[in-house]
């Protein structure tokens, strides 16, 4: 599969039958996703919208955007992930079209058909994520909307991703994250410029390690969440 890379997808196919418990290594994605969630909804709107989910994993987002109105089609390169994910969605009763596969891979038949696309927690893990911000900025519909979520890389990053969350806290595994692979935010906009893709808006995501706490607010240099709109045909 284009743009993947093996090991990173071994690191979430090991780990995918935890996907829904609360308490196991995804459950800061649990206590992020209303939030973000949250954030999405005051910036787009999801009723009746054809959203696509890119590297979906297990549909924690992909759930939470259909239980808002929205036709979700969710996409992970990972096999277990996307099993786990059609398993919950028969679960829960809800219907969401998961495939395996990528975002390039939708280049052609699907281009502009998206009116939402969200690409949260991903860019980080893939090998040429310039490639999956132009494919996200394809498959979405002229004035559509696409949110980005991913690491800043700084020393503060390092410190709270690599060194907090997963050496002190515990709250992630060792070795989740590789601290090359995080991105400024002025990097990705180099990539989502040239695709016709303007920022709207940034805001980060902090962790309060006494309260236990996730909130949204300003301050980018560790995790954050971008929304940019897709320019209107020319
Ligand atoms: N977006 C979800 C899951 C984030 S974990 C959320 O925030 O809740 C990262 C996911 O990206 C994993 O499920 C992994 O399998 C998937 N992934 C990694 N590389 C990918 C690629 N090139 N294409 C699609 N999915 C990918």
């Amino acid at each position: 599969m284009q743009n993947t890379d093996p090991q990173e997808l071994l690191k979430f196919e090991t780990l995918a039958s935890r996907w829904w418990d609360p308490n196991s290594e995804f459950a800061p994605l649990h206590a992020i996703n209303p939030l973000r969630l949250g954030y999405i909804d005051s910036r787009a709107s999801l009723a009746g919208a054809r959203v696509l989910d890119v590297g979906c994993g297990g549909g924690i987002l992909s759930e939470s955007l259909a239980a808002k109105g929205a036709k979700v089609v969710g996409i992970d390169a990972g096999l277990a992930p996307i099993n786990v994910a059609r398993l919950h969605a028969v679960a829960s009763n809800v219907d969401i079209d998961y495939r395996h596969t990528t975002v390039e891979s939708l280049l052609g038949a699907e281009e502009g058909s998206f009116d939402v696309i969200c690409c949260l927690e991903m860019l980080e893990h893939v090998p040429d994520p310039a490639s999956a911000v132009e494919a996200c900025s394809k498959l979405v519909r002229p004035g559509g909307s696409v949110f980005f979520s991913t690491i800043n890389r700084n020393l503060k990053a390092f410190m709270f991703a690599i060194v907090g969350a997963e050496y002190v806290l515990s709250l992630l595994p060792r070795g989740t994250h590789d601290y090359k692979k995080f991105i400024r935010p002025s990097e990705l906009d180099a990539w989502a410029r040239p695709a016709s893709l303007s920022l709207s808006g940034m805001t980060g995501m902090h962790y309060n390690p006494l309260t236990q706490r996730y909130l949204l607010g300003d301050g980018v240099d560790v995790n954050y969440i971008c929304h940019y709109l897709r320019s209107p045909a020319s």
